[in-house]
């Protein structure tokens, strides 16, 4: 255990919780309550022209879903900024950063003398040492006072020591000249006060680690553990797009993936503990580790994440698919079902949640427990339903009148029935399961009549029969 972990999930709430994001948060997720520590949650929501309150919602609804429950309120980095704005300020007093007077004009005038001759164009001020009795009355920004050589090393924990020429540093701005914060400075100085001591995010911030490093300089602070993570790449090794299942979190609820499974191949995705493909929370917080995290980036593949989800599903408890079955409708968008059905759902679901990968495919295989008389064929079953099919049924039903009803029985029974009829009990089978449950595809014809109940089971047979 290591109570003082505290790590956080810092989206920017332009969009929905995309699934490297969902992955971002996870991992954080799971470093924290592994070790007993905190896992926090800010919305960085400083680009108030990008970020919506939508997104936000659409970011905590994603969260939700995937059980990663934060510590503490949410945190807004918009309304830190008076925060931003004294640290900046602190900066100045040190002697870390500067007043900044250049105009537009010298600044573009330096990148293309810079240019002309070749060198760095990232801005270094005139004003960095200028003496504050030089000060024009005039609009400033406030810089950082970028180091004059040597060089920055980033210690990563995934990356390893990554060093930065300083040389490739800028007097980057800290406050615009109507005082407000730049992002930079917010992302520092939230998670120096929100007591961050772990950030895991993805390797497109690793540039700015060495940005961000120089405000923890200025002040002083401690630099948190970082490891930059290798994003997630589509099956073909390019880019995810949206091809590749770069959609949204809550896009993988509609599509009825179990959380739980998720949750499981979100881990695989650029984290491993040995051969391990298929864990449970439990397991994947006991394990997770830094070390574990691959340098290479991730492939999304459907396939293992059916796989997975097939696998939890498969281990899950009755009661719990139920809820999550209900879950699933409403996300969905699709019609309820009564008490009824799910009460026959989970009574039906060992003998439905063996094969099923999705939630949706667990409810059509307990098609047979949804539907109610008379029970309609699908066209695939209603082939099974020819005249000599129907004849075969109506003779059947008396022979289940009286009979205990318990799988041994019934075996007999059918395959007794089957052999006076000088056939297999497979012939039967496909009159059987389009006259109980409508479809040419269902679970075994013996789990549907158990399931259903004597009185049922007759009442569906002698409908097909009719
Ligand atoms: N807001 C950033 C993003 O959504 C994350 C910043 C960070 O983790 O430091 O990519």
């Amino acid at each position: 255990m290591c109570a003082d972990v505290v790590t956080r999930f810092a989206p920017s709430p332009t969009g929905f919780l995309h699934i490297g994001g969902a992955r971002t948060a996870l991992f954080n997720w799971l470093y924290a309550r592994g070790r007993g520590g905190k896992f926090l949650l800010r919305i960085e929501d400083t680009d108030r022209a990008r970020s919506t309150p939508e997104a936000t919602q659409a970011i905590l609804d994603g969260m939700a879903w995937l059980g990663l429950d934060h510590d503490g309120d949410v945190i807004s980095q918009h309304d830190m900024a008076p925060r931003h704005i004294e640290v900046a300020h602190a900066l100045l007093e040190k002697g870390a950063a500067f007043k900044c007077f250049a105009t537009q004009e010298e600044i573009e005038a330096f990148r293309e003398a810079a240019r002309a001759e070749g060198r760095s164009t990232l801005y270094r001020s005139p004003w960095r040492d200028a003496d504050a009795s030089s000060h024009p009355d005039a609009p400033f920004v406030i810089r950082i006072k970028a180091p004059d050589a040597g060089k920055t090393v980033i210690r990563d924990t995934v990356q390893g020591d990554v060093t930065i020429d300083n040389a490739q540093l800028d007097d980057m701005i800290l406050l615009r000249s109507d005082g407000s914060p730049v992002y930079m400075l917010a992302v520092v100085v939230d998670d120096h006060d929100m007591g961050v001591t772990h950030v895991i995010r993805g390797d497109d911030h690793l540039n700015n680690a060495a940005r961000q490093m120089m405000i923890y300089h200025g002040m002083g602070w401690d630099v948190p553990v970082w490891s930059h993570i290798p994003l997630i790449h589509g099956d073909d090794g390019k880019k995810l797009s949206k091809r590749h299942g770069a959609l949204g979190a809550q896009e993988y609820q509609v599509m009825g993936y179990p959380a739980a499974g998720m949750r499981n191949y979100l881990a695989r995705l650029g984290w491993s503990h040995g051969d391990d493909e298929f864990f449970s929370d439990a397991q994947a917080l006991e394990w997770f580790d830094i070390d574990g995290i691959r340098k290479s980036p991730a492939q999304f593949d459907f396939k293992k994440l059916e796989n997975i989800c097939g696998q939890h599903i498969a281990a899950a408890n009755d009661a719990a698919l139920r809820h999550e079955l209900a879950a699933y409708l409403e996300a969905a968008g699709k019609p309820a079902l009564s008490d009824a059905q799910l009460n026959g759902l989970e009574k039906a679901m060992y003998c439905l949640k063996e094969r099923a990968k999705t939630l949706p495919e667990l409810i059509e295989k307990g098609h047979f427990v949804v539907a109610s008389r008379p029970i309609e064929a699908d066209e695939k079953a209603a082939k099974h339903l020819d005249t000599v099919s129907r004849g075969i049924l109506s003779e059947l039903t008396p022979h289940l009148q009286d009979v205990s009803w318990e799988r041994e029985t019934l075996e007999e029974v059918l395959n007794g029935f089957a052999a006076a009829k000088d056939t297999k009990f497979g012939k039967l089978a496909g009159p059987l399961r389009a006259a109980l449950a409508g479809r040419a595809a269902t679970p075994s014809v013996f789990d549907m009549m158990l399931v259903l109940g004597r009185e049922e089971t007759i009442a569906r047979l002698t409908d097909a029969a009719a």
